[in-house]
Order: C-alpha cells, then structure tokens, then sequence
C-alpha cells in the first residue's frame, strides 16, 4: 500500500449482540384460553391473598419481626422450619415430575415470569395497539402520538409495577396497615424502600427484560433438558408433514408437492421469545403453545388438518406408545406422596404448645426447713395456639415431690412467656443426688387440651 492511497476504515467488533425488541403477534386459541384462566387465577390469588382476613387478622402474612407465619387458622414459628423445609422440598419435586411428565407446562403456564410478562404486554397491546402498530410506533420519529402513547403505557407500567411491590410486601406487613402508613406519608423509610425494590424488579423483569430473563437467567431452562425423556410432552413441529414448506405461488411450482406448512411465519411472530419452532426443540421454548394456536387457526383456514406443531412425545413420533408410568415418574410420584403424607400427619400431630426449661443458675438446690429439697426452674411456655391459655404443670419421676407456680397467668394466643416454678421434695423420698424428672404441660381451655412434656435434672444433698 503506498502512502497516497487511504487507509481501509476501521470496522468495530462488536463483542456484544444487543438484543432487539420481540412485539409478540396476539393469538386465540384452546391453550391461550388455558393460559388465560390460569393467569386470571393466579394474579387473583397474589392481589387478593393478603386482603383476607381469618379472625381478627390477615389471613396470609408472614410476620418476620414477631417470627411467626400465619396461613389461615395455622401459624408457624420458628421452631416449625421443618414445615416450611417439607414444602420447599414437596415445591422442588413437583417441579420434576410435572416436568418429566408435561415438559415445561410451569414455564408455559403458571411462572410467576410469565404471568407478569403477559400481564404488561396486554397492558402495551392496549395502549400501542397490534404488533405491526407497535413495530411502526417504535420506528416513528418523537412526535405527540407516539409521546402520548409512551407516556401512557408507562404510566400503566409503572402503577401495575408499584401495586405488586406494595402487594408482595404486604405479605410481610399488615395490608391495611401499610396502606394507610403510605398514604398518609408515615411510612418508614424500609416500609418505602421494599415497596419500591419489589416494584422495580417486577418492572425490571416483566416489563423490561421480558423473554430475556428466561433465556439467559433462569437456570431451570437449562438444566430442564435432563429430565426430559423420549414420553416427556413437548411441544414440536410435524416436518415431515410440513416440509417442504412453500408459500404462495410457489406451492404450485416445481414437481415436490409441498408440505401442508405454507411458510406464513405466523408461528415466529407469536412467540415470546422470538424462535422458529420449525428448527426444532429449543431451551428457548417456554411451551406457552402460541404456536400451536396460530397454526392451528391457519390449518382451518387452508382446509389441512389442525396439530401441525402439536404437544407431543418423542415415542409417538417415531409410532411407538407413550408410556405415562415410567420408573422416574412412578419415583417422583411416591415420594411426593410420600412427602405429602407425612407433611400432613405432622400438621396434624403438631402441638399447639411448646416449652424449654432453663434451670436456676445460681443454686443447685436448696434445703428449706428440716428436710425439704427445692430446685428452682424456669419454663420458657410458648403458645403455639389459636387461643389464650393456661396451663397445668405436673412432675414425674419425682415421688412425694410438689409444684408451685410464682407467676401463674393466662399466656395470650401466640405468646411467649417464662412461667417461675419450684419443686420441693422431701429429702427422704430422693433416691439419688441428682435424677432425671419430666415436667408435663397440659392446656386448661380447649376441647383437645394438648399437652408437652420435657425431661430435666433434679439435684439433691
Ligand atoms: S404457523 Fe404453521 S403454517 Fe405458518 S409457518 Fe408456522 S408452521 Fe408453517
Ligand atoms: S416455540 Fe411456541 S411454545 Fe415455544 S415459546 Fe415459542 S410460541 Fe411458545
């Protein structure tokens, strides 16, 4: 290259492909109608959910400063963990097996991601119209309309962002509460701070990254392809009766007959995520079965028979049977029964009082008059319950051996209390220096009075 001549521009790598935006096309159909419904439900139950009441308070609400959850007449505390263990792990297995079973029929259906993304994508359907209103929207210069437009679904964005933040955390914080500290500017900066954080992830997430969040963030995408089999259902695309696809004129054209997929490219533009369900099954799939409702309603109007992209198995393709009961399903199904059952019977067993005991700490024991032996004791009484109580306390192990109870009192439904007591023994009824006594608590009100013992030391001369 000699000097006269110009040096080639500078061409810039790009080590990052910016996303472009997907304006999903609006589809009808028998799964849309399904998705519907369990969106209607779903967002329902979240919005209404903590508006309830069950007694004198809110039915849902995770309590964290008191330490106590409430789910209706139940509440659990701390020491119930197990419960809460027993339900995540019950959570993770039906995630299996409705997996193993139905592909991603969560993902599809009932994710918190796309409801919300469904949900703010109405919202944009309503303000800026059809996809190709949207597409021409976004590619118009600023001008009134399209600032009006923005504005608007914005401000539907932002108001629907900002309920579901107040929402979720008034599952930690009485409702009415926290409505009326907000509204009348009273409310912490914490109680702001969460209201706003939740707010923003939910606009960040279903209105902002959208399809994104379940293609590069949700690790369930990537890891769901291990449970699938050859009888998980997924969603595919017929080729063999599609191809080779043509549209048009050209269908006619040439001596291959075409297949029945006449290349409309409707099945792309409704899907969230922006693939080509024809170039087979992808970990982008979120099995909302868009697809299958559009090409279904194009089949009917080009008089060829419907489920070209169509639930299906692997098996049944290849003309073998489906098998429902497999070994990983017959396993996922035993041990969620399993779970299921022993979550229940321990909810059922669960006792509505609890009890620690500390010993005094500054004497062993005591000898009061000529041979009376007292140990002094502190009960740490946890009502677990849904009533005031009161409580009987009995020892064994102890023959001859007395109770007397310093502060005796009702303990208020979800209290909890240090009840003093003292046992006195005679000295002569001791069989050794120290033994082993039970002390039993048993609740007074109630029509199944519960009753909780513990085991402690009893010492001597
Ligand atoms: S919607 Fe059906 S007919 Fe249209 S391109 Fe997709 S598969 Fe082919
Ligand atoms: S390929 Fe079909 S089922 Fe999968 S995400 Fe796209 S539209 Fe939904």
């Amino acid at each position: 290259m000699t000097e006269n001549q110009a040096k080639p521009a500078a061409v810039p790598i790009k080590l990052y492909k910016s996303e472009e935006k997907i304006y999903p096309r609006e589809t009808k159909g028998y799964f849309q109608n399904l998705r519907h419904i369990a969106l209607f439900a779903l967002l329902g139950l979240y919005y209404g959910l903590p508006w309830l009441n069950w007694g004198e308070r809110q039915a849902v609400l995770f309590d964290l400063p008191a330490r106590k959850f409430h789910i209706f007449g139940l509440t659990l505390w701390p020491q119930d963990f197990f419960f809460l263990t027993l339900l995540l792990i019950m959570a993770g297995l039906s995630l299996f097996f409705f997996t193993a079973l139905a592909g991603r029929v969560w993902c599809g259906f009932a994710c918190p991601q796309t409801v919300w993304t469904d949900a703010f994508i109405w919202m944009e359907r309503l303000v800026e119209g059809s996809r190709s209103k949207q597409i021409k929207l976004s590619k118009m210069p600023w001008n009134a309309e399209k600032i009006r437009k923005r504005v608007i679904k914005q401000l539907l964005w932002v108001s629907f962002a900002l309920w579901t933040g107040f929402t979720f955390f008034g599952y930690f914080t009485p409702i009415g509460e926290l409505a009326s500290l907000l509204w009348s500017g009273d409310a912490s900066f914490w109680q702001w701070f969460w209201v706003l954080f939740y707010g923003f992830a939910t606009y960040g997430n279903a209105g902002f990254m959208r399809e994104q969040v379940c293609k590069y963030m949700c690790p369930y995408a990537r890891f769901q392809s291990a449970m699938f089999d050859k009888d998980t259902l997924v969603i595919t695309y017929d080729e063999q009766r599609g191809e080779p696809r043509k549209r048009g004129a050209k269908r006619s054209e040439g001596s291959e007959t075409a297949g029945d997929c006449i290349d409309c490219g409707l099945c792309v533009q409704v899907c969230p995520t922006g693939i080509d369900i024809r170039n087979g099954l992808q970990y982008e799939c979120i099995a909302c079965a868009a697809c299958i409702d559009v090409c279904n309603s194009v089949m009917t109007q080009v008089n060829r028979p419907s489920n070209l992209i169509q639930y299906t198995t692997e098996s049944s393709r290849e003309g073998k049977k489906t098998k429902i009961l497999r070994p990983r399903i017959v396993i996922y199904a035993v041990l969620l029964g399993l779970l299921f059952a022993g979550f229940v019977t321990a909810l059922a067993m669960r006792s509505s009082v609890q009890f620690d005991v500390l010993r005094d700490r500054n004497a062993l024991y005591q000898v009061v008059g000529n041979d009376q032996i007292v140990n002094r004791y502190t009960l740490k009484v946890m009502n677990k319950g849904n009533i005031d109580q009161r409580y009987r306390i009995d020892v064994e192990g102890l023959p001859e051996a007395s109770i007397e109870v310093a502060n005796e009192r009702v303990i208020s439904a979800g209290e909890i209390a240090n009840v003093a007591i003292q046992v006195t023994v005679p000295n002569a009824a001791l069989r050794d220096r120290s033994q082993t006594i039970t002390l039993r608590l048993t609740e007074e009100f109630g029509e199944s009075p519960a009753t909780m013992s513990e085991k402690t030391r009893f010492f001597g001369p």
